[in-house]
């Protein structure tokens, strides 16, 4: 007997394959905060004694940003400071507890550009006062990410620049070299608090210089030979 649900089910969440029809289905959003040490700096925290930390955005942020197109990033409720965050997004193709660094890279399925827009002004507040980041970081369409790029198509060296520009002008530039966690040190050390599925995405922190942008403003996120998305916020 096929199970029925008592209301509507949603759709997975899905972002595209580079290259392929197939789909990735998404599990859980895993964010890695303060991963480049000016970006710590700049957020008021000593990179030497506050090492870098987990949060999560719920799946439901993510939303599919192709390349060679300009998308819609739709201005969000209740805020008065929406910053973008570039950063380069890891997908798991397998997962588990414990992970060794061989596992780690195993798991790897490839890597996407991605944003972790953030409400600034509602984060600031909630670390202020101690509460949880959800207003701040898991809003809807927090996470533009582009299709992925499979790493049997694309070799990732982990020393390309990252880059986002505000229309046309640079405002984050930096490489990936400068990730205080490299991606498999990433992927083993969030195996030991959480068991990681197949469909893991993992936004791997944005390096120095965040800021804000307006309605009217676009967005050209872009990791080195992995691509470029661009979004006009509106
Ligand atoms: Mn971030």
């Amino acid at each position: 007997m096929t199970q029925k649900y008592i209301i509507e089910t949603q759709s997975h969440n899905c972002l595209p394959i580079v290259g392929s029809e197939e789909l990735f289905p998404i599990n859980r959003v895993y964010c890695v905060g303060r991963n480049y040490a000016e970006h710590a700096r700049e957020m008021g925290d000593d990179p030497d004694r506050d090492p870098p930390f987990f949060f999560c955005k719920d799946r439901t942020c993510v939303f599919p940003v192709p390349f060679l197109e300009v998308g819609k990033l739709p201005y969000p409720s209740s805020t008065e400071q929406l910053e973008y965050e570039v950063e380069l997004v890891v997908a798991l193709k397998s997962g588990g507890v414990n992970l060794t660094f061989e596992q780690a890279a195993q798991s790897i399925l490839g890597y996407a550009v991605g944003l972790d827009m953030t409400r600034r002004d509602l984060q600031t507040n909630a670390k202020k006062k101690g509460r949880p980041w959800e207003e701040g970081k898991s809003f809807d369409f927090s996470a533009p990410i582009s299709p992925i790029q499979l790493k049997d198509n694309f070799l990732l060296k982990e020393n390309e620049r990252i880059s986002l520009k505000v229309n046309g002008e640079l405002k984050q530039l930096s490489s990936l070299n400068h990730l205080t966690w490299s991606i498999v040190e990433v992927i083993v050390k969030l195996s030991e608090s959480f068991a990681l599925k197949p469909g893991d995405l993992i936004m791997t922190g944005t390096p120095e210089n965040v800021g804000s942008v307006s309605i009217g403003d676009q967005m050209t996120a872009s990791v080195d030979g992995l691509g470029e998305i661009s979004l006009i916020v509106s």
